[in-house]
């Protein structure tokens, strides 16, 4: 097997890993950088993000209401510690992502452009017209391009953690157009390998997103925490899952039910506003979660519009006129006309609630740091509890800036502090891992299929852990998940090669789900409320007494792993109402 030796290898190169990877090469270019990804860095799914990054820069914002947002957003499962951190450092981030070239949108003033979000009681997002993700990814990577200490491997598919004396001291990695196996021994490790959103049908995640580094760490005995909270967008188009922003409502986009009545204000969103105004704090600009399970109850009461691709509602942009979707959603109408048929300047477009994402993650700190030594994380595969319950929309963008910036801190005073890689013991490792990909291919006869055991995988998520969920549901879930789990050991590579073999990608890839999946399953039937994108339909309300708790789900091999429970970090902000039922700005 081939070695590759480093200071800090990052395994991902979406915008959590490349902004870890600058603030690497900016404070210590002594120190090499290994930056791994199984895609080329600009197809990461941070490229996909439309709406923006929130963050305080306006004179009528304050950092205690960005706060506030977040943590009652979040239904107070936010560490609140990490909260006040986030919010203080998120103008900083995205000031310095426009000095390296980011072309925020502006207002006619010059200064930078804001636009409201769901959640947020008042404008602070930043965004460049629909496109934002994009934009932050091109900026972080072709600021990378100009240290020489980081070294990228592209289309590395990372499979297994290295962990030595109970730390971790690198990683193994398959080189995907060779075959080529490679132990890269770091004396630090960064993973940000993204969400898992494709553990569920119907999602807004592109292709890769499988969860993969938060399945190594979980196996590697690493938490995972707060699994069973996942997102789901409200406006999701019905055939494909692509997302339509949330920007579309904070620009002025309504719901509507099929007989063209804005139900939102039913349901505890504030009243009906007049089409044209700006409508700010309630209604289309309620949090995700409320917004999706009001769809829900629609649906219940037969006021959805039934499709081939199932039911949905309007999203109604049609009196936004050409000149405001053209020079603000260039990118929603593109993606409408093409998907969909449907162009929003002249019609409502049909849209239905859908997987987005990951509220959960590898159990990390303030300062990114997992609870094994020389291991961060950070970005959608992390839980560092700034999202709680419920992420508000554009806080994402933020927290892969603020937290990347962190976890390099931490790697690269690690890296630097003396820490040396035990060789020996970590190739013996690397060469176990090695021993597991190669037993792959040589199995057969089993009788499963990947595809088949995928999919059964997604429909039980959302058939018993989607927006409601009981008991019952929740149980038959977890059932049929361990039995896929052992099911998972019939499967056979019909691709034997080693060039690009997406057969075996794609096995690796449906471990690592299963292993997410039962984490949701069994975090949601322990968790006995409702709470932010949690809602169980038999336990209705919330229970501070209870589950003012994080969830910490410990891998135990074949068995289901063994839940256990940790308080939240409350400063400041003590569990209250979440209202968005009007008033303010
Ligand atoms: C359609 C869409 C729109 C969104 N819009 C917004 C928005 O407007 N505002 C906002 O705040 N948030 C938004 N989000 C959420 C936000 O974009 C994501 O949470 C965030 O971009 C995730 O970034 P990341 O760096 O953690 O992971 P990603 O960008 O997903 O990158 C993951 C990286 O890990 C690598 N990787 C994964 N597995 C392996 C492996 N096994 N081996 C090697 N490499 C691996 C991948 O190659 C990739 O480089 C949106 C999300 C979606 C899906």
């Amino acid at each position: 097997m081939e070695t590759i030796k480093t200071d800090v290898a990052i395994v991902g190169a979406g915008g959590a890993g490349l902004r870890a990877a600058i603030a690497i090469a900016e404070a210590r270019p002594d120190l090499k950088v290994a930056l791994i990804s199984k895609v080329y860095p600009m197809r990461s799914h941070t490229c996909a993000a439309e709406g923006g990054a929130a963050g305080v820069i306006k004179p009528d914002d304050s950092l205690e209401l960005h706060f506030n947002d977040t943590v009652g957003g979040g239904d107070w499962l936010c560490d609140q510690d990490v909260v006040d951190y986030f919010v203080r450092e998120a103008a900083k981030e995205l000031t310095q992502l426009e000095h390296w070239g980011c072309p925020w949108s502006r207002e006619p003033d010059g200064s930078v452009g804001v636009r409201p979000f769901g959640g947020m009681k008042i404008k602070r997002t930043w965004f460049a017209a629909d496109k934002s993700g994009f934009h932050i990814l091109h900026t972080l990577f072709q600021t990378t391009l100009k240290y020489p200490s980081i070294e990228r491997f592209d289309e590395y598919f990372t499979t297994d953690l290295l962990v030595v004396d109970g730390r971790c001291q690198g990683v193994v990695a398959i080189e995907m157009s060779s075959g080529r196996i490679f132990q890269f021994q770091a004396k630090s490790v960064i993973v940000a390998t993204g969400g898992a959103g494709r553990i569920f049908p119907f999602t807004t995640n592109g292709a890769v997103k499988t969860g993969d580094g938060s399945a190594m760490a979980y196996r590697a005995g690493i938490p995972l925490k707060d699994m069973e909270f996942v997102q789901y967008h409200p406006t999701g188009l019905p055939s494909t899952g692509i997302l339509l922003t949330e920007g579309c409502r904070g620009e002025g986009g309504v719901l509507r039910n099929k007989d063209g009545y804005r139900y939102l204000q039913d349901y505890g969103m504030g009243p009906e506003t007049p089409l044209g105004k700006p409508v700010l704090k309630t209604m289309e600009l309620g949090p995700r979660d409320r917004l999706s399970q009001a769809f829900w109850h629609e649906q219940q009461k037969g006021n959805t519009i039934p499709t081939k691709f199932g039911d949905c509602v309007y999203l109604d942009m049609t009196h936004l006129g050409e000149k405001h979707i053209d020079e603000r959603l260039p990118l929603v109408r593109d993606l409408s006309i093409s998907y969909s048929g449907v162009d929003p300047v002249t019609e409502q477009v049909p849209i239905r609630p859908v997987v987005h994402y990951c509220m959960g993650g590898i159990h990390t700190n303030i300062e990114a740091e997992t609870p094994m030594p020389g291991l961060y994380a950070v970005g959608e595969c992390a839980c560092g509890s700034l999202n709680g319950a419920n992420r508000l929309g554009s806080n994402s963008l933020t927290e892969l800036l603020v937290f990347g910036k962190k976890a390099a801190q931490n790697a690269m005073e690690f890296a630097g502090g003396g820490n040396k890689t035990n060789e020996s013991a970590v190739s013996e490792q690397a060469e176990q891992a090695q021993k597991r990909i190669t037993e792959l291919f040589d199995k057969s006869g089993g009788g499963e299929t990947i595809s088949g055991l995928r999919k059964e995988m997604m429909d039980s998520l959302e058939k018993g852990a989607g927006i409601y969920r009981t008991e019952q549901t929740l149980k038959e879930s977890c059932a049929t998940i361990s039995q896929l789990r052992k099911r998972y050991a019939g499967i056979e590579l019909h691709d034997k090669s080693n060039v690009y073999n997406t057969d075996l990608f794609q096995a690796l890839e449906l471990r690592n789900m299963l292993d997410l999946a039962q984490t949701v399953a069994e975090g949601a039937l322990a968790r006995k409320e409702s709470r932010g994108s949690h809602q169980r339909l038999d336990f209705v309300d919330r229970d501070d007494e209870n589950f003012l708790k994080h969830t910490l789900a410990y891998h135990q091999g074949e068995e289901t792993p063994r839940i256990e429970y940790l308080d939240v970090i409350i400063t400041k902000s003590q569990p209250g109402v979440r209202d968005y039922s009007g008033g303010g700005k």
